[in-house]
């Protein structure tokens, strides 16, 4: 199968070279050329496992990879890092309601499901190369994404990465979660600054030519691992199979039956993925899409009118917390019927005056599919403790907002359809949240002293990965002014090849 670009002038290309790619070189975004028909698998019996499933549902869209390559990659990415048997488990509550836990990687966040498994699929892709040369990622990170680049990258061949994260503008344990990675092709620097000089900084490396130059001559080809490339989001389409699978497994729903999908959205990469699943046959009947106090998607569903022009907010649901939605521009580009001449309009108005507005029927289109909803901070912790106090189940903050945008939802609609809640990260990682939203006090303490409360209170162990973190060394002590960046990148990669 070939990717096309969503602005229509770039050619297309095979799955491997849209991800060694990520953007197309007219700026948009690979989307595949058509749907495959997948519809939902059987029921699987008990030693099934997940990575299995997920060729299944790879192997439609990843047809320049070999079977044995999509199966060892797999293999690779979720058979032993995951602390669950299933991957992904699935757990019943009340009221049809099923929360497809997607944080059991190394990371604690669903951004494992993806970065664990898209560094094989470089490396495949780069064996295909008619040329030798290593790619070089770079991340500029906030917390979470960086550690879960840092967990897929480390010790893959031909791929070195390379970290920036803004010095003291991080959690704790995040930091130490980075400062402790091992691997001999990864990095991690700490920048003088905050997230958006780090980012800057490293837009500023991509786009020079002397830089550009260096690493050419030493057989280096600059990447990006951000949530548009296609390897990113090819793996999230899979989980929703399995997730549906199971749902009939345990009675919940007839094979075949529809279901609604809700997704805690930032970047609308995770909900992207449930729409294509959904088109490949997968039985959904509505999509819904939850944020934070950041809603700029629950306005765009509600009105048709995209309107970037608004306050920022910092939220206990930090992940979420994006006034541009990159991936939206894959589903933009359906809405338009696949037209990228009124694609490109929506992107001129955007940039030029910081919103757009979709024609009638797009609207309906859009309105058809997805239900928008948003909750805020004091809506988000109540959810938790009402959920944890009435049915034992404890959630982070960025899953709290999907149930509540859910349970809003079937009291607007009165739509008691089944649903599918994804889940998407451990509510260890948000452990101070978590213990606020239980009426604990959070006052000032160190953040291991959190895990370990939220572990009494829970009566689950503290993750593993991250209990280790207070005793592992810290081996990437470098920090550098906002200027410096690549010199911090050179140190990194022409250090390490002698
Ligand atoms: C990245 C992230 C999200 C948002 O996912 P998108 O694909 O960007 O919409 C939600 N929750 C958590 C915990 C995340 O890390």
């Amino acid at each position: 199968m070939d990717y096309v670009s969503t602005r229509g002038s770039a050619s297309p290309i095979s799955s491997k070279k849209a991800i060694l790619k990520g953007i197309a070189e007219d700026k948009g975004l690979y989307v595949p050329s058509t749907f495959p028909f997948l519809g939902p698998g059987p029921i699987p019996g008990p030693d099934v496992q997940y990575a299995t499933r997920a060729v299944r549902i790879l192997q439609a869209f990843l047809t320049d990879y070999t079977a044995a390559e999509l199966s060892m990659a797999c293999k690779a990415a979720y058979a032993e890092n995951f602390d669950s048997p299933f991957t992904a488990p699935v757990r019943f509550l009340e009221g049809d309601t099923a929360v497809l836990e997607l944080w059991h990687g190394p990371t604690l966040a669903f951004k494992d499901m993806a970065l664990q498994l898209m560094p094989h699929l470089l490396s495949f892709a780069l064996q295909a190369e008619p040329e030798r040369y290593e790619v070089v990622i770079l991340v500029a990170t906030s917390g979470d994404t960086g550690k879960a680049a840092l967990e897929g990258f480390a010790n893959v061949a031909g791929v070195r990465l390379f970290v920036f994260y803004p010095h003291e503008g991080v959690s704790e344990i995040q930091r130490l979660q980075m400062v402790t990675q091992r691997g001999a092709n990864v990095g991690v620097c700490a920048v003088k600054g905050n997230f958006d000089d780090a980012q800057f900084g490293v837009k500023r490396i991509f786009s020079d030519s002397d830089i550009h130059k260096t690493l050419t001559a030493h057989k280096f080809r600059l990447s990006s691992a951000n949530s548009i490339n296609w390897g990113r989001l090819a793996p999230q389409i899979v989980y929703y199979f399995p997730a549906y699978e199971e749902m009939a497994k345990a009675g919940k729903i007839h094979p075949g039956q529809p279901v609604n999908i809700c997704v805690p959205t930032g970047n609308f990469g995770n909900i992207l993925a449930a729409y294509y699943a959904m088109r490949c046959g997968l039985p959904v009947s509505r999509l819904i899409c939850a944020s934070n106090l950041n809603k700029v998607l629950t306005d765009f569903i509600h009105t048709g009118v995209y309107d970037r022009r608004r306050e920022f907010y910092k939220t206990e649901s930090p992940s979420m917390d994006i006034l541009i939605s990159s991936n939206l521009e894959r589903l933009l580009f359906e809405l338009a019927g696949r037209k990228a001449g009124v694609l490109l309009e929506w992107m001129e108005n955007l940039a030029a005056q910081g919103w757009y507005a979709l024609s009638s029927t797009a609207r309906e289109q859009l309105q058809f599919l997805f239900y928008g909803g948003f909750a805020d901070s004091g809506e988000t912790l109540q959810t938790i403790k009402g959920v944890f106090e009435k049915q034992g189940y404890l959630m982070d903050t960025h899953t709290a907002v999907g149930y509540n945008v859910l349970q809003k939802y079937r009291e607007e609609t009165g739509d008691s359809t089944p649903a599918l809640l994804a889940s998407t990260a451990s509510p260890f990682k948000f452990s101070r949240a978590v213990l606020k939203a239980l009426g604990r006090d959070t006052s000032g303490k160190d953040e291991f002293l959190f895990l370990n409360e939220l572990s009494m209170i829970s009566g689950q162990p503290v993750p593993a990965k991250l209990a280790e973190l207070k005793s592992l060394p810290e081996i990437h002590k470098c920090v550098w002014e906002k200027q410096g960046m690549e010199k911090a990148l050179y140190e990194f990669l022409f250090s390490a090849l002698s």
